[in-house]
């Protein structure tokens, strides 16, 4: 029952201030601090291929430090994106993942490719093309080594805009990917439409309890048969892993490999599974 008025005001409908409210102003609250403050850090989960067992790449998945703890995405970027706050997160996100990606390049993980998860605010955003591709140069990286990841949620209701942002993404050298794919079902004669290079099996088909063999081997054959390539998150076991690369998955992420983890613990579970030293100091 508030109505924003502009950054930090707020109109008030009811007298009555109802917990729900004061809840939500308090997280806003949190996330003004840590945006101000620089709390946010960025860990990064190792996506493997099935045919070489290599690292091929990683998901920037943020995090908000707050004292000694993290607390995880799933308590904040909803209020992000209620708040108006999410652009400054994505920024900030974005902005680590490329001095990384600046790092990454000096040495062994020079090929590996960075995945930034994208809330559909941020495409409807007019100028944040302008503003990733120029955080970019200023770290002077090109696109091709970076993923953005969308869900399929992006897509409902189809607006022109969104299409357009994500041909101009492409059309650059970004890869996209759609994730969580497969719970946010819409309209599939979308996915034709669309220059994504990669569907990500949504973790719910993959690891609760067992494996939801139907749904992901239509999955795959849809992935595959629009040449696509086709990931799977949360692989958990060995037995998962060999069904799903049995049935044709091509890479996968998950706690059999390895947690989001940060920046310098990702280089060196690369060098432990690849047996050469990280050359990063
Ligand atoms: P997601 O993009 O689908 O990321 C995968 C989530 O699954 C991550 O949770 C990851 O830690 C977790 N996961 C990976 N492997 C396994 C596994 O084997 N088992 C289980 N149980 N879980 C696994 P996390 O880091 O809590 O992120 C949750 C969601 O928050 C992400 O889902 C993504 O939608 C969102 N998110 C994270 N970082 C960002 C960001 O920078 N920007 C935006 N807009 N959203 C983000
Ligand atoms: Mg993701
Ligand atoms: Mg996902
Ligand atoms: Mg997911």
């Amino acid at each position: 029952e508030v109505k924003r008025t502009g950054r930090n005001a707020f109109l008030f409908h009811r007298p009555e201030f109802n917990a729900q409210t004061n809840e939500r102003l308090r997280q806003e609250r949190r996330l003004r601090t840590a945006l101000d403050r620089d709390s946010f850090v960025v860990h990064y989960q190792p996506r493997i291929s099935f045919d070489s067992g290599r690292v091929v790449g990683a998901e920037a998945l943020v995090r908000m430090r707050e004292g000694d703890t993290l607390i995880m995405p799933g308590a904040f970027i909803r209020v992000a994106e209620e708040a108006g706050l999410i652009g400054e997160l994505t920024r900030v996100v974005f902005r680590q993942a490329c001095r990384q990606a600046a790092r990454w390049r000096q040495g062994p993980l020079r090929d590996m490719r960075i995945s930034v998860n994208l809330s559909p605010v941020s495409l409807q955003q007019p100028d944040f093309i302008e503003e990733v591709t120029a955080e970019l140069a200023g770290f002077g990286l090109s696109p091709d080594q970076f993923e953005f990841e969308i869900t399929e949620g992006v897509l409902i209701g189809a607006n022109p805009r969104i299409q357009e942002q994500l041909d101009r993404l492409r059309d650059l050298g970004f890869r996209l990917s759609l994730d969580d794919f497969g719970t946010g079902f819409s309209n599939l004669s979308y996915l034709r439409r669309l220059p994504v290079d990669t569907l990500k099996i949504d973790r719910s088909f993959v690891s609760q309890p067992e494996l939801d063999r139907p749904i992901v081997e239509a999955i795959i054959g849809l992935g595959r048969s629009l040449q696509m390539k086709v990931v799977v998150e949360g692989v958990e076991t060995g037995d998962q892993e060999s069904a799903l690369r049995r049935l044709g998955c091509h890479e996968g992420q998950g706690f059999l490999y390895a947690p989001a983890l940060p920046a310098e613990a990702l280089e060196l579970f690369c060098a432990e599974r690849t047996g050469c030293a990280t050359a990063y100091g």
